[in-house]
């Protein structure tokens, strides 16, 4: 059940103050909610690579973050705000997995690897009923396993990741690059009006 929520975009092309400012901006929408003080602990959900034993990270996608103390910075911001919480630094694709373990999906199997696919390929794995995210937090991050060795070059350093074949931005560029036009009336709003947004993302390819 969802009580409060609040969004920002990640903010592009600043150095990680910024980054942390967008994250400050969040912890102070949701301060404002009259259930703040009932809260009894923090939990982060961060894209990868994570490092969950050191409360660092350093995502794929966020290049102004590396080794970044997220952890310490959130906890610091929540104590400014009243509310010194415990607070716990997961994966995100380790959260998710979780969570259908827990409610969803993959609730009632004992093994299970539970994977995003958005932007970039995320994962988490369930081994004998129990959330195995490994020493850092990283493990059953499929995304970044190399299955083309000859592949495209990979922002992470490697080549032909499942990420960069698999993720959603890979599979609209790939559809772009076979030809594929992007309908009118296939954008966000459903809109059919001329001029219309046209949806060139996977969403759009299916
Ligand atoms: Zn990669």
């Amino acid at each position: 059940t969802m009580t409060a929520t609040t969004r920002r975009p990640t903010p592009r092309a600043v150095d990680a103050e910024g980054v942390m400012a967008a994250v400050a901006e969040v912890v102070a929408d949701l301060s404002a909610s009259p259930l703040w003080a009932s809260a009894v602990r923090c939990g982060i959900g961060s894209a990868g690579p994570v490092d969950t034993s050191r409360g660092t990270v350093s995502p794929v996608n966020i290049g102004a973050w590396r080794d970044f103390p997220v952890q310490e910075r959130i906890a610091a911001e929540l104590a400014a705000r009243g509310a010194a919480l415990p607070t716990v630094l997961a994966g995100d694709g380790v959260a998710m997995t979780a969570a259908e373990h827990w409610l969803g999906a993959a609730r009632g199997y004992a093994n299970a690897l539970c994977m995003v696919v958005s932007t970039g390929v995320g994962g988490g794995l369930i081994l004998n009923n129990r959330l195995h995210p490994g020493p850092t937090g990283n493990a059953g991050h499929i995304g970044h396993i190399s299955v083309a060795f000859d592949g495209a070059p990979c922002v992470c350093g490697s080549r032909g990741c499942v990420e960069s074949i698999a993720s959603g931005t890979a599979i609209a560029r790939w559809a772009l690059d076979q030809g594929w036009t992007p309908q009118a009336g296939s954008g966000p709003d459903g809109s059919d009006a001329p001029g219309a947004a046209r949806d060139a993302t996977a969403a759009g390819v299916a």
